[in-house]
C-alpha cells in the first residue's frame, strides 16, 4: 500500500498475545465427564422438524443431547436460565474465551452480570474434525443466526421461517409471551454441527457442507436450570447459500438424567462474584 509507513513491517511483526490463556479457565475433569456419560438415562426426546424450532427445559445436572437423526443438518441453539430469561448464552464472550469453535470440555457462558457456565460440552462425536485445510471447524460461535432483517436488507423480502423467527415463535410458545416480547430474548446462537470458517484472503465468514451424519451428537451438561431452544436451520447442511433448494432434516433434543452418584460434590455455579459497583 502506498500510504504504508516506513516501519509497517515492524508494526505488523508485533507478537500475537492470546487474550484469555485457556489454562486460567477452570476446566471440567475428563474422568468426571466420562463417568457422567456412562450413567445417563434418557428421559425425554423432542424432535425439531425441519425449518422450525422447539423449546425444552433441561434441569441442572441433566444432559441435553442434540442428535442428527435422518441426514446432515445444522442447528441454531439459544440457552436461557429457565427462571430468568435475562440470563442467556453469551456467544461473543464464549468465543473470546475458547476460540471460534467449541468442542468437548468447553463451556457455554452466560451474559453479564452473571457470567457463569450455563452448560459444559461433555461429548462431541465430531471432535475428530478439528480444523480442515480451509481453516473451517464445526460448532461455531461466530455466526449470529439467519434472520428476516438481514434478508430484507439484501433482498427486500419478508422471510419468516428463518432461525431467528423460528426461535421467536418457539420461545413465545414455551413462555406464553407474545412474539414481540419474546423476540428481544432471542440472541446470538451456538451453531451446532455447522462447519464454518473465514476465507484466507478476505477473512469472510463462510460455510461448507456439514460433516454431521445420522448418529452424531453433542452432549451439553446443564450447569443451571436451562430453557433451550433449537432451530433446524432452513439452510440444511449449509452446503450452499440457498434456502429454497437446501435439503433439510429434523434434529432431536434429548434430556438425559445422570446417575446421582456422578454428581457427588457438584453444585450449580454461583453468579459471577464481581461487586457491580463499577468504581463509582
Ligand atoms: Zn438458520
Amino acid at each position: 500500500m502506498s500510504n504504508a509507513p516506513p516501519d509497517a513491517d515492524a508494526r505488523r511483526a508485533a507478537r500475537p498475545v492470546v487474550c484469555y490463556p485457556p489454562d486460567r479457565l477452570p476446566a471440567p475433569d475428563a474422568g468426571w465427564m466420562a463417568r457422567l456419560r456412562a450413567g445417563l438415562t434418557p428421559r425425554e426426546t423432542l424432535t425439531v422438524p425441519p425449518r422450525t424450532a422447539r423449546c425444552l427445559r433441561v434441569p441442572a445436572g441433566h444432559v441435553l443431547r442434540i442428535s442428527c437423526v435422518q441426514g446432515p443438518q445444522v442447528g441454531d441453539l439459544n440457552l436461557w436460565n429457565a427462571d430468568d430469561l435475562s440470563e442467556r448464552f453469551y456467544s461473543g464472550k464464549t468465543r473470546a474465551l475458547y476460540g471460534t469453535h467449541l468442542t468437548t470440555g468447553h463451556r457455554l457462558w452466560s451474559s453479564f452480570p452473571h457470567l457463569r457456565p450455563m452448560a459444559t460440552i461433555i461429548h462431541d462425536s465430531l471432535a475428530w474434525y478439528g480444523f480442515d485445510a480451509d481453516g473451517a471447524g464445526v460448532h461455531d460461535v461466530i455466526g449470529t443466526r439467519c434472520d428476516p432483517y438481514t434478508d430484507h436488507l439484501l433482498s427486500g423480502g419478508q422471510y419468516h421461517h428463518c432461525c431467528h423467527s423460528n426461535l421467536v415463535r418457539a420461545l413465545a410458545a414455551a413462555t406464553g409471551l407474545p412474539p414481540d416480547r419474546a423476540e428481544p430474548h432471542v440472541h446470538d446462537v451456538f451453531n451446532v454441527f455447522m462447519c464454518t470458517g473465514f476465507t484466507r484472503d478476505m477473512h469472510q465468514y463462510f460455510t461448507k457442507a456439514s460433516p454431521v451424519r445420522p448418529g452424531d451428537h453433542i452432549d451439553l451438561f446443564a450447569e443451571i436450570d436451562l430453557l433451550a431452544a433449537l432451530s433446524a436451520c432452513p439452510w440444511g447442511d449449509c452446503a450452499s447459500n440457498s434456502t429454497e433448494t437446501a435439503c433439510c432434516h429434523p434434529l432431536d433434543m434429548t434430556v438425559l438424567a445422570p446417575d446421582p452418584d456422578a454428581l457427588t460434590g457438584w453444585q450449580p455455579p454461583a453468579p459471577n462474584g464481581y461487586d457491580r459497583s463499577h468504581g463509582a
